[in-house]
């Protein structure tokens, strides 16, 4: 047989290895920030157009290179950084693989410009899809200009794999948050289509975290210094009581170079331990500083996973050093430990007084009628202030709470099976009103005359929320209530581009905002269902999961937020529902579209049968 083996020519080889390399405009901008880095450079400028697919630029004011460096550099495998093996082991550079501008010229228009210290003139390279266009001679300031565009101009299927500017843009700010975060000591300045989005003068790092997170974060931050023989620990952590429903704000270093590792963060997390809720997150910025030859940063290409020698004395210390700076500054002593966090109201519900179980039926009602419909928004709620007991009915916004059992026992629901099935209320409820109960405050259980009918309160509500946000930011008719005094939030300029991204929906369902262009947005209106005390930390939260949606889910902005609105608003397992609520979520949950499922198609309810319960009695 003939030999079928073939060398790869240069440029499928560094096409290839481009796919490991770049995957979205973020990689290109965190491997070009780099490289400025490693140049010894104290000002560095990036610049981004259209999500970084047009272009990406970063000028910086390092060493620069030689006329022959600044060719070899596009070249695979040519590095300055090490020369030989052994020289991975005592790395203080972030690059050493030779490979990010060969992989980056090989999928896209690059144009350098380059002068050393020593030169008079600099040097300038054109290069598209690997082949050089242009080298010429250039007057130029010291350090280099790199200039990425039309990325993946010559892989039409990465291109188009690429998302929304909008998202683009927010994955190269976390690149840049995290190469920023790491040198303060580094001035940068960040433009986005013409403007400045961040301009960082030369700092130390708390200050540096409040520029990029805005200054309320200054007095969030508690401060975490730790040195042993094995690492020393510096950074802040975030006091526990501005936990946050989103991963956003963790950072670890190691060695100024941002890492992911589950591990260590297990460590924090398990120092924050019975001060902050379990599906809440604490913000931390850790700058762990190693011997170099005690890491290994070698095992992914994209290098924010690393390993550590002895990970398990590091966990010991971190987790050791954060319980002693949260202890410190008084942090824990403060906690109520007695406090199950598990019977917290809602922040929705939290101002409001219990209410004592009251059923009242009438019944005349009718759900299909105008203005009765569950998920309705404004047309009954001017009845709720009448009297004081009925503060679960702003739940049920829109509902007639005087429930009927007509209403109940003429509903029809899609069966699981995809048919159409009645859910008939048996006769005796019929005639003595609906009746209702909570199980370990999770379901709400009621007989209907096929058996057994048991929902899932905290999906089934999500589902009521869903559908009446949607329905709100669509017809844009949410009833908004108007503060009396604005409130003033700040909020980084990441989330500030989040919430002028989705105003609009926001103020369809009932928000009003002013003042969106500064760091502290006023906002003078809200929907009927948020309280004032809980405007500030719905709006994270909203933000956080709205982020999260977008980059994951592939519905509109309208659905993605109303979804984030239904998981923030909707009541949880633990929360206890009274009569009233209870029988307003059966009648809201069947008068929904689509009653089966929750927003996140989680079953909401189910029937057991009659016969399913006989089974068990033979
Ligand atoms: P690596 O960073 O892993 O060495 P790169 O492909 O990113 O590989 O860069 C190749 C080489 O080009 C670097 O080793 C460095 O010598 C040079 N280089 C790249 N960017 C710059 C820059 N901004 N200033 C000076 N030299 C640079
Ligand atoms: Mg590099």
């Amino acid at each position: 047989m003939a030999d079928i083996i073939k060398l790869l020519p240069d440029h499928v080889a560094n096409q290839i290895a481009a796919g490991e390399v770049v995957q979205r405009p973020a990689s290109v901008v965190k491997e070009l920030l780099e490289n400025a880095i490693d140049a010894e450079s104290t000002v560095i400028k990036l610049v981004v157009k259209d999500g970084g697919k047009t272009l990406i630029q970063v000028v910086d004011n390092g060493v620069g290179m030689s006329e022959t460096d600044a060719r070899l550099s596009f070249e695979r495998h040519a590095t300055s950084k090490i020369a030989s093996a052994q020289d991975l082991f005592n790395l203080h550079t972030k690059g050493f693989r030779g490979e990010a501008l060969a992989s980056i010229a090989a999928i896209a228009h690059v144009d350098l410009q380059t002068r050393t210290e020593s030169q008079e003139l600099g040097t300038h390279i054109k290069i598209e899809g690997s082949k050089i266009v242009t080298q010429e001679v250039t007057a130029s300031s010291k350090g280099t200009s790199l200039s990425v565009k039309n990325l993946f101009f010559n892989i039409p299927a990465r291109r188009n794999f690429l998302k929304s500017n909008q998202v683009e843009l927010r994955h190269i700010t976390d690149e840049f948050h995290r190469v920023a975060l790491a040198h303060p000591n580094i001035e940068f300045h960040f433009y986005n289509n013409g403007s400045e989005i961040f301009n960082l003068p030369k700092t130390k790092y708390r200050q540096r975290i409040a520029h990029i997170f805005g200054s309320r974060m200054e007095n969030r931050l508690v401060p975490v210094n730790e040195e042993t023989e094995v690492v020393k620990i510096s950074g802040f952590i975030c006091k526990p009581e501005f936990a946050k429903k989103s991963r956003g704000e963790q950072f670890f270093f190691a060695n100024h170079r941002f890492i992911k590792s589950p591990y260590l963060h297990h460590a924090v997390i398990a120092a924050f331990e019975g001060l902050i809720k379990s599906d809440l997150y604490p913000g931390y910025f850790l700058y762990l500083e190693v011997d170099p030859s005690s890491i290994d940063i070698n095992i992914h290409p994209t290098k924010t996973e690393v390993k550590f020698d002895d990970e398990n004395t590091l966990y010991a210390i971190l987790r050791s050093t954060i319980k002693h700076g949260l202890g410190q500054f008084n942090v824990a002593p403060a906690l109520d430990f007695e406090h199950d966090p598990n019977l917290d109201t809602p922040y929705a519900y939290k101002e409001r007084g219990a209410v004592l179980p009251k059923v009242s039926v009438d019944p005349s009602f009718n759900p299909f009628q105008e203005g009765a419909k569950g998920g309705g928004s404004n047309g009954n709620h001017s009845g709720f202030q009448k009297t004081s007991n009925k503060s679960w009915e702003e739940l049920y916004e829109g509902l007639d709470t005087e429930i009927g059992v007509e209403t109940f026992s003429s509903v029809s629901i899609e069966s699981d099976g995809g048919g159409q099935e009645s859910i008939i209320l048996d006769d005796q409820a019929s005639t003595h009103g609906v009746t209702t109960f909570q199980l370990k405050r999770k379901f709400v259980v009621s007989a209907v005359k096929s058996g057994m009918l048991v929902i899932h309160q905290a999906r089934a509500h999500q589902r009521i929320l869903f559908e009446k946000f949607l329905g709100e930011i669509t017809v844009k008719e949410g009833v908004s209530q108007q503060l009396l005094f604005p409130l003033e939030l700040t909020f980084s300029k990441q989330e500030l581009g989040i919430l002028k991204e989705i105003k609009q929906s926001l103020t369809s369902i009932g928000f009003a905002f002013e003042n969106l262009e500064e760091e502290t947005v006023k906002v003078t209106g809200v929907p009927l269902m948020v309280p004032e005390s809980g405007i500030g930390t719905v709006l994270d939260h909203l933000i956080a999961d709205y982020k999260e949606g977008f980059e994951n889910d592939s519905s509109s902005q309208a659905e993605i937020l109303a979804k984030a609105l239904s998981k923030n608003l909707a009541v949880r397992t633990g929360d206890l529902l009274d009569k009233e609520s209870q029988l307003a979520l059966v009648n809201n949950l069947f008068a929904c579209k689509e009653p089966n499922l929750s927003p996140f198609q989680k079953l909401t309810y189910t029937i057991i049968s009659e016969g399913d319960i006989n089974k068990k009695f033979i």
